[in-house]
């Protein structure tokens, strides 16, 4: 990120004021209201982030519209479908390789589902991901696991021209719920959360 780091201090007049703070809050969305933190932290999130680092990540990462704004001029395409302009909504939910990933998870889950917008899938992950089943565990940490991979995969592409299929990604949310469920406490008995520990 060193070039961009670059650009972004020669495109500054004032050198006073560069500092991580100043990057911090230009970068940062100030008006956006984060209503959906408590899906992202809970007991058994992965990876294991603090609250601090997870919400700094979803709320404000540095995707190239936000770049942009910020003055760094750079090629703003989604690395990842090769098509539409990348942005967290892009990436999340409007994505083809996002989308066929997280249709892969919820599959595997049982569910079926048409395609949302960023906002609908919050807001459908806020109205569903309630109670302590198995289910809505599995969907929280397979969710929190979408979310960092797409973006690792982002980075993967973007900095060091490495590409992983839908497949493998899939397999890596798959895993780290695996590692953590194993961990966890449940009713093996259960016939549906024997099912769901299979697929
Ligand atoms: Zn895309």
């Amino acid at each position: 990120m060193r070039s961009d780091a670059r650009r972004l201090f020669c495109s500054s007049r004032n050198w006073d004021q560069i500092s991580a703070r100043w990057i911090w809050e230009n970068i940062r969305n100030r008006c956006e209201k984060v209503c959906w933190h408590r899906l992202v932290w809970f007991p058994g999130h992965i990876p294991k982030l603090s609250l601090i680092s997870w919400m700094a990540i979803l709320d404000r990462l540095p995707t190239k519209d936000r770049l942009s704004r910020f003055g760094i001029i750079m090629d703003g395409g989604c690395g990842l479908c090769s098509s539409g302009l990348e942005s967290r909504d892009h990436l999340f939910s409007d994505c083809v390789f996002a989308r066929e990933v997280w249709t892969a998870i919820l599959l595997a889950c049982g569910l079926t589902r048409a395609p949302l917008s960023w906002s609908d899938s919050i807001h459908w992950l806020l109205l569903n991901l309630k109670g302590k089943s198995l289910l809505v565990l599995i969907l929280k940490l397979a969710w929190t696991g979408f979310i960092y991979y797409i973006w690792e995969e982002r980075n993967h592409r973007q900095f060091r021209g490495s590409h992983r299929s839908v497949g493998t990604v899939v397999s890596s949310i798959k895993e780290s719920v695996r590692i953590k469920l194993y961990r966890s406490h449940m009713k093996r008995v259960d016939v549906v959360n024997r099912k769901l520990c299979i697929d």
